[in-house]
């Protein structure tokens, strides 16, 4: 095919054990799944209907990067998340079908501007720039589900600077990532490439200038990086 200029190499994340990278398509994260979290930030737990949003593909980050501190917000936030990749997809997939297109599990974090959510929430306006910012997306290399398996439980936790600042299982999830998959194919076309964020527990807080993170899923997943 032709372009009129050329066209940008596809946004990846690694793999552990292997050199090879993953694709990424798009990213998708829902909010509001775990009931602690929800609380924290004075909204109800709704059970039934999940809250989605997404971040563009390209504002993964790498395990071990320092991330400049994002511009126009005095409050960017953490929020550890488990983070599932695809390596199929499709529309209307049921909860029973859906871990058969699952490539891996990683840990990520979902970076937020907090204060630009905020005022959005207050305003009734949409959270793109306070969710998907450049560089709002670091995701740890993956580990495939051939090696993992499915995990049910683990735990997720993040520490900034050496302290412990989020903690819980993932089995704590309201949706599990069965029943995510599910959810979100009913309402976009999933494909090869698309991660996942499935929710942040409670703890989120500030990042300031210098810290550095460390966030983990037990057993499968580790990420390191540091706010410049
Ligand atoms: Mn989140």
């Amino acid at each position: 095919m032709d372009f009129i200029f050329p066209a940008p190499a596809p946004a990846s994340v690694a793999i552990d054990g292997t050199t090879a990278r993953f694709p990424v398509h798009r990213i998708y994260c829902i909010g509001r799944n775990y009931a602690d979290h929800a609380k924290e930030m004075g909204m109800a737990v709704d059970r039934g209907t999940p809250v989605f949003f997404c971040k563009p593909a390209d504002a993964v980050v790498d395990d071990g990067t320092t991330i400049p501190y994002p511009p126009k917000t005095a409050d960017l936030h953490h929020e550890v998340e488990m983070v599932v990749a695809l390596q199929s997809g499709g529309a209307n997939l049921t909860a029973t079908d859906a871990l058969r297109h699952v490539f891996g599990y990683g840990v990520g974090l979902d970076l937020t501007r907090r204060d630009l959510q905020a005022a959005a929430k207050k305003a009734g306006m949409p959270w793109d720039t306070a969710k998907a910012f450049d560089r709002s997306a670091p995701v740890s290399a993956l580990k495939p589900a051939t090696r993992s398996g499915h995990p049910l439980r683990g735990k997720l936790t993040l520490e900034v600077n050496g302290q412990l600042r989020q903690q819980a299982d993932i089995s704590d999830m309201i949706f599990g990532v069965a029943q995510i998959i599910s959810e979100l194919s009913r309402l976009f076309t999933l494909a090869p490439g698309d991660l996942v964020f499935t929710g942040t527990p409670a703890g989120v807080a500030a990042l300031k200038p210098g810290d550095e993170f460390h966030a983990r899923l037990e057993n499968i997943a580790e990420l390191r990086g540091r706010i410049a």
